[in-house]
């Protein structure tokens, strides 16, 4: 079971294969030749306990690497509580050694946890990645289809606009693919209006 895994310099942490969506750009839908996400084990056959990641982090030398990033074969909010105290046992542990601490995210961890999951976030977490990969409800939807419907993209708007004053670098991402250059100018007015960057991956063809 790969719990944590390196790719390109960065320390990734996979604590869950559960999501409130199914992104039409999922990759967990195909395979992607050469890329970490083509690997089978990031299936996890069952969620790590918080001891068995903190085992595996301890298990690296986790100062070397440029970063530290939740994410994994589903949404890592569904561990919040888990992810922040393996924050806060690293932080304990390495201090200011630490690398910086980001969590690829859909932006629905207050809709998941049932509360506003913020201010939590503060001193503990620098960068937060949420794909924002829409400009309206009802493309987000078709495209992500969430759960919880169209209430799912104001919430992930609503996380953004947030966590902004807890976190020191919130960028929202969109995928290139199927992108007019007018949505993306639309979607950089969307996160500029939330107080926010926007960045413009591009699509791994699965
Ligand atoms: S939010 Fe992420 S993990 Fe969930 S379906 Fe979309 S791309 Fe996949």
């Amino acid at each position: 079971m790969t719990i944590t895994y390196e790719y390109e310099g960065a320390l990734y942490v996979n604590l869950t294969n559960k999501c409130n969506c199914n992104c039409e750009f999922c990759l967990r839908h195909g395979k992607a030749e050469g890329s970490i996400y083509t690997e089978d084990s990031l299936w996890l056959e069952r969620e790590p306990t918080r001891d068995e990641a903190l085992a595996s982090f301890l298990g690296r030398d986790v100062c070397s690497y440029r970063e530290i990033v939740f994410c994994g074969y589903g949404e890592p909010t569904y561990r919040l509580d888990d992810l922040l105290w393996l924050v806060d046992e690293l932080k304990a542990r390495f201090a200011d050694k630490l690398p910086p601490v980001r969590i690829n995210t859909n932006g629905h961890a207050n809709l998941i946890n049932g509360r506003s999951v913020c201010p939590e976030l503060e001193g503990r977490i620098d960068t937060l990645s949420i794909s924002l990969n829409s400009t309206n409800a009802a493309d987000y939807v078709a495209l992500c289809h969430p759960v919880q419907g169209e209430a799912a993209y104001q919430a992930m708007l609503d996380f953004a606009r947030e966590s902004a004053k807890y976190v020191p670098n919130v960028v929202m991402t969109i995928v290139d693919k199927d992108k007019t250059a007018e949505e993306i100018d639309l979607c950089r007015r969307i996160a500029a209006d939330l107080g926010v960057t926007l960045r413009v991956r591009s699509f791994i063809d699965s």
